[in-house]
């Protein structure tokens, strides 16, 4: 297995960079990859690009060095991009692609194509950050380093619930706690705690959610209006959509989030048998098989009709 080290041959300065809208996974990918090249080799410059970094993990080493503007001289010996599904997701810092000397990708999205210089693609691992861990050298991870790779697991698994949890994802969090991380903060503070307007969302999203397909599938949306009544951004609504999947008898849900007057974010999380990454990828979109994401155009009735179109195809092919 190579290590982080294996990439560093001549190289003195490295950018890092994440996803639009970092969701833990991302974030504690791109910090923990900063923390242990800070901390073990200090003669490196390492930066981090990312869009904001939400306030709730403001405890990780360097959240606070995050650069969240394009850089203006974009060159770099070594790019690495983690939890990056598409060359056009990447959140900050996209100018680095075509400047930097040479691009690492480590990641595990089913849908990610490649094109770098090394392509270290899981699609069964659990987060980057499980990834991430397999390229360091347990001994050089510091307490800090484990905090960071914990967070995302936790993030991307929904604290070891989904399907993407595997033995590996348990014996690689085990490790991590072994280091010292404060799991219970994580877990609670970053995880679970909602601010009052994200639980009047979801609240919104239940009470207005609609059932198809005889209860198989459920859909929630969220308007432009309702992000004025309830005062909220794209990232009070995570999580909305893992909520509406665990209603009894739904195999697949689908969430909108209205982005402009016939625009929309799309969410979609399938239980057993639907490949939801195979339709996001049909609309320009990507993710995992159990998790995916794409935009899409239309009125929010004509979108979901569409996608109930698409998952009824594969359910059909599953009787
Ligand atoms: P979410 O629904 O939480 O936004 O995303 C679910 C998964 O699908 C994540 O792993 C995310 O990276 C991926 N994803 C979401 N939207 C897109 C998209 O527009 N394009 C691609 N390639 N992947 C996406
Ligand atoms: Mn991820």
């Amino acid at each position: 297995m190579a290590r982080l080290e294996d990439f560093l041959e001549g190289v003195k300065t490295v950018a890092v960079v994440g996803h639009v809208n970092p969701d833990g996974d991302c974030v504690g990918a791109c910090l923990g990859t900063k923390i242990y090249l800070t901390e073990n080799y200090p003669e490196l410059k390492v930066d981090v690009y990312l869009q904001k970094v939400k306030d709730i993990f403001g405890y990780l080493k360097y959240a606070d060095e995050v650069l969240t503007e394009d850089p203006k001289d974009a060159a770099c010996d070594l790019l690495i991009l983690c939890d990056i599904s598409a060359k056009d997701r990447i959140g900050c810092g996209a100018g680095l692609l075509s400047h930097a000397e040479k691009t690492l990708c480590l990641d595990h999205h089913l849908t990610n194509k490649g094109g770098y210089t090394w392509f270290y693609n899981y699609p069964k691992a659990s987060s980057a950050c499980e990834v991430i861990y397999g390229f360091m050298d347990p001994e050089k991870i510091s307490v800090s380093c484990a905090e960071a790779l914990y967070t995302g697991i936790v993030h991307d698994t929904g604290v070891f619930q989904y399907s993407n949890t595997s033995g590996y994802t348990m014996e690689v969090a085990g490790k991590l706690m072994d280091m010292g991380v404060d799991f219970n903060h994580i877990i609670d503070k970053t995880f679970f705690e909602k601010t009052y307007a994200q639980r009047r969302i979801l609240g919104k999203v239940m009470e207005s959610a609609g059932l198809h397909l005889d209860g198989r599938v459920i859909s929630g949306v969220v308007t432009l209006a309702d992000k004025k009544t309830y005062a909220i951004g794209s990232g009070d609504t995570e999580g909305i959509v893992s909520e509406l999947r665990s209603t009894r008898g739904v195999e697949a849900a689908i969430f909108l989030y209205q982005l402009g007057s016939n625009e929309f974010k799309i969410s979609l999380r399938s239980q057993d048998i639907v490949d939801v990454s195979a339709i996001c990828a049909e609309f320009g979109g990507g993710g995992h098989v159990r998790a995916a994401g794409c935009n899409m155009k239309g009125t929010a009735e004509e979108i979901i009709d569409t996608l109930v179109n698409r998952i009824s195809i594969q359910l059909e092919g599953n009787i």
